[in-house]
């Protein structure tokens, strides 16, 4: 059965994020979208996990359904057929903590997530980490002082099947790989844990064509995940299994043996489009490829004179062992999406949050999940559904023939169908249609 996953995103509690980033929400937004399996994010947080505890039941198979009392009325509304009233979302207990500290002589910053199976682990990892002075308080996405590689010791110490993950590993201020805070290597941070981290994640700013070039990485699993703030963005990026059992054994079995057979693909970002794909400044409003950078600019901002923050494209260039193009034999394949909120925004030339981009938004989301239209409905379908115009930029998307503008400094790129005269064109039709 072709199981969509999102592994990684974050609750309320956590800074800069929506207040509606709870299980009640996040179920809604999932039967839209078409995902099946979500992260519950935050487990680490004492008020947010005490709610999950209430809205959440253990299904016995290591995932977690909502008491249905939870649904609500407007749930319920929205459920159409038997089917889709039986096929419940599924929620996996989630986190993700910052790891700060001192080791081999250099401030490490790196963010972890974790996924467990129970309640029980969850606890036992929060007491531990609450022995230790952590404040788990403080945020959805707590810091703590521990190294990675401690934290990762107290979880599997809790339950050896937890997968401890390093999230979003390139990007520059927070990760495994970062430019300014990272390591060289899995074995430098992990050291004899190296062999039980399974898995890595891809983050926004970089897709699995781009990790391929590490022959140090050919044996991790590469996952892709949202890490959404909000409940339109969830699902942005994902992986899709084919799972007998939707359980997590099957999904902790698929990620640990890099199962290629139940592992078809994940969903990607253009990682031109992530916050930190290309170096730059965006206070000097400065940015380039990291061939520029380096060759030309020798890594330092034109405009300040200082160092510049070097996008993910750089490190990997420096870290890796391979061209851009390799494939490795047991790579799992990927496809790149640009988010439908995003590919009607720009149909209509108007913002993202506009009233007509989400009331078309939302009105195909009423007909079709966002993965139906995304992944597998064809033309004629989609035109039903929207017009001609959104399925043509549809179909450019999945034959990846896009125009890309890199993101930078935290800047988010820029991912587009249609060329500026081509739109000016087609403007005036699209407005008729709706
Ligand atoms: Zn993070
Ligand atoms: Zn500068």
């Amino acid at each position: 059965m072709r199981t969509i996953a999102d592994l990684h995103i974050h609750s309320k509690y956590s800074r800069a994020t929506s207040p509606q980033m709870e299980v009640g929400v996040l179920a809604l937004w999932c039967r839209k979208k078409g995902i099946d399996v979500m992260a519950t994010g935050d487990f680490t947080h004492p008020q947010y996990l005490k709610g999950l505890k209430e809205k959440l039941i253990e299904d016995g198979s290591g995932l977690l359904e909502i008491k249905s009392k939870e649904q609500g009325a407007k749930g319920k509304e929205r459920l159409k057929s038997k089917e889709e009233r039986e096929k419940k979302i599924k929620f996996i207990l989630s986190g993700e903590i910052s790891c700060i500290y001192k080791d081999k002589d250099k401030t490490r910053r790196q963010h972890v997530c974790l996924l467990v199976p129970d309640f029980e682990t969850v606890d036992k990892i929060n007491v531990a980490l609450n022995k230790l002075n952590c404040n788990l308080k403080s945020d959805g996405r707590p810091i703590i002082g521990l190294s990675a590689k401690r934290l990762a010791q107290i979880c599997f110490e809790a339950n050896e099947k937890t997968l401890v993950i390093p999230a979003h590993i390139w990007t520059p201020w927070f990760s495994l790989f970062g430019s300014k805070s990272g390591y060289d290597s899995m074995e430098e941070c992990y050291e004899e844990l190296t062999p039980n981290i399974y898995a890595i994640e891809t983050g926004l700013s970089s897709d699995p064509e781009m990790n391929w070039r590490l022959s140090a990485l050919d044996n991790i699993t590469i996952l892709s995940n949202s890490d959404a703030h909000s409940p339109r963005n969830i699902g942005r990026e994902a992986n899709v299994f084919d799972l007998e059992k939707v359980d997590y054994n099957e999904i902790y079995e698929v990620i640990k043996n890099k199962d290629t057979k139940r592992f078809l693909y994940t969903v990607e970002f253009y990682p031109q489009e992530g916050r930190y794909h290309f170096d730059g400044h965006r206070k000097c409003n400065f940015v380039c490829s990291p061939q520029e950078s380096k060759n030309k600019h020798k890594n330092i901002c034109p405009v300040c004179k200082k160092e510049l923050v070097l996008g993910v494209e750089h490190r990997v260039d420096d870290l890796a062992d391979r061209k851009l193009g390799f494939r490795p034999e047991n790579a799992v394949p990927f496809k790149s999406f640009v988010p439908l909120q995003e590919i009607v925004a720009e149909c209509f030339q108007k913002g993202k949050l506009t009233k007509t981009v989400q009331t078309v938004f939302e009105e195909m989301l009423e007909k079709k999940t966002e993965f139906d239209i995304l992944l597998d409905l064809n033309r004629k379908e989609i035109e039903l559904i929207s017009n001609e115009i959104i399925a043509e930029a549809i179909m450019r998307v999945r034959n990846g023939k896009v125009y890309t503008k890199p993101g930078y400094d935290g800047e988010y790129g820029v991912v587009k169908v249609f060329d500026e005269e081509e739109i000016k064109k087609l403007l005036p039709e699209q407005n008729k249609l709706f």
